[in-house]
């Protein structure tokens, strides 16, 4: 079936409904009355997990209106194209639950470091970042994101507003939460906090929608417990989650035991932290009685495989977890240290890195690690009733896979192709609220030459505020 043409404009085209009167309900987003079709074969991560060959998804205005097989709805009055062919693959948006965005103009520096080595060079670096690197930085993320099938990220940084603008403009989504760290200063949280506070305020809800906000303490080994309380009741008054690293490194348990008589998980419980609406990203040394506490709480894992591994740290307890009932989600981390955002790896290598821990090539199944991707993120930021699988009465988030490839020959299994075999080239066609954003492995609606070319600029300033050289022979031959 190679060949088939992708798009076919189908019957005469509707007149596009602009409702000028929109613009300003919209948040000032372009919105457009469109009426289409999605072909292919369906990986829906539905309750029932259903796979639907030769399949097709209405999609109109944002919704996902009907989702059944080609012959059918192709009879739907009013369509006005059809994206996708018989062979390709469908899969919801994907979602990175754990990132620092900004962190794509630190790419590439941090290598061969690990745990609190890592992190005060990039924390001496970040004392350099000014607005417009967030800025630029997070414009660069979220156009690498949207070309590599992500359609939803949860970010964890500073100077956020930036991060807002760049999700606004780029037609992502995005979960954002100020980066909150006292160093022990209780004062210092509760300013930042309220800073935090503010941020979510204003833009939680915006981008019609697309904007969510969380709170953002950033860990027990840099928050007092007095602020990680503080953030619990601002998140709760606002109605609002909270996310936060726990357990990312070896060393972190007997670290904040030394320094509040608690392991992390013992400290949040014991602050009244945990709850249904926490998101704690890598928990990649938990012990049997700390994952017995998130399962009572209900909180939201994520995991970063390849960050671990790459730091030489470990490899976190996927399999129990989900044995457990806990809900995993999968994240990057920060592109300083996943080198890119190509949610594809992520899905691979925890594939990988789970039959490797237990010695089991069955520990974890292609299709697992899909639903981790999609609907297990979406619920790791609550909003799972809305994205994270292709349901009819969702909003469409979806990204259409080519396959017409030597990669992609032949397709046996959907899923594994999906999970182990593409990547995030192999990203055709992206839709996200309903709206095509990458259409034909192109950009809609952001010149991303302009984007690349300012964060290359940026990020040259960046290095040499830092001290930092752009190359050296070193790190050219390190
Ligand atoms: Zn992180």
């Amino acid at each position: 079936m190679a060949g088939i043409p992708i798009i076919m404009c189908l019957k005469m085209k509707r007149s596009l409904h602009v409702f000028q009167g929109l613009l300003s309900l919209c948040d000032q987003t372009y919105y457009t009355m469109t009426r289409f079709l999605i072909r292919g074969i369906l990986i829906t991560c539905d309750g029932a997990n259903r796979i639907i060959y030769d399949g097709a998804v209405l999609v109109e205005d944002k919704i996902i209106r009907r989702v059944g097989k080609f012959d059918e709805l192709i009879h739907e009055d009013g369509i006005e194209e059809v994206i996708g062919n018989s062979r390709s693959i469908v899969i919801p948006g994907l979602i990175n639950t754990h990132t620092h965005l900004s962190m794509t103009l630190f790419k590439g520096i941090l290598e061969g470091l690990t745990g609190m080595s890592w992190l005060k060079l990039a924390w001496s670096i970040e004392s350099h970042l000014k607005a417009d690197d967030v800025y630029a930085g997070a414009r660069l993320g979220c156009v690498e994101m949207l070309k590599s099938g992500t359609t939803c990220f949860a970010d964890h940084y500073f100077q956020m507003e930036n991060v807002a603008k760049a999700v606004k403009e780029t037609g992502i989504r995005g979960v954002l939460a100020e980066a909150v760290l006292d160093f022990g200063d209780r004062a210092r949280g509760a300013e930042l906090l309220k800073k935090g506070e503010s941020f979510a305020e204003k833009w939680h809800g915006k981008a019609n929608g697309r904007v969510q906000c969380m709170i953002g303490p950033h860990s027990t080994y840099t928050c007092t417990p007095d602020t990680l309380k503080l953030a619990s009741d601002i998140a709760r008054r606002l109605g609002i989650g909270t996310h936060l690293h726990v357990l990312e490194h070896r060393e972190e348990a007997s670290k904040v035991k030394r320094k509040y008589g608690k392991k992390p998980i013992e400290l949040l419980e014991s602050v009244g932290f945990l709850n249904k609406k926490v998101l704690a990203a890598h928990v990649t040394f938990a012990s049997d009685e700390d994952l017995s506490v998130l399962k009572k709480r209900h909180v939201n894992v994520n995991v970063n495989v390849y960050c671990k591994m790459k730091g030489g740290q470990g490899i976190a307890r996927i399999r129990e977890m989900l044995d457990m009932g806990i809900n995993v989600s999968l994240g990057t981390d920060g592109p300083a240290s996943h080198n890119n955002l190509d949610m594809f790896e992520e899905m691979k290598l925890s594939i990988a890195a789970t039959a490797l821990r237990y010695r089991n090539p069955g520990a974890l199944s292609a299709m697992q690690s899909i639903r981790m991707a999609t609907i297990n993120g979406a619920r790791a930021i609550g909003q799972d009733a809305k994205i994270g699988s292709i349901e009819e009465g969702k909003e469409a988030d979806m990204v259409v896979l080519q396959t017409a490839s030597a990669r992609a020959t032949p397709l046996f299994n959907p899923a594994v192709m999906s999970a182990q075999t593409l990547c995030g080239n192999d990203v055709e066609h992206v839709i996200v609220q309903g709206r095509i954003v990458i259409r034909n492995k192109k950009l809609v609606d952001v010149n991303e030459g302009n984007i690349t070319r300012e964060a290359e600029a940026r990020f040259g300033e960046l290095m040499r505020r830092s001290g930092l050289q752009f190359y050296s022979e070193n790190n050219m031959t390190a």
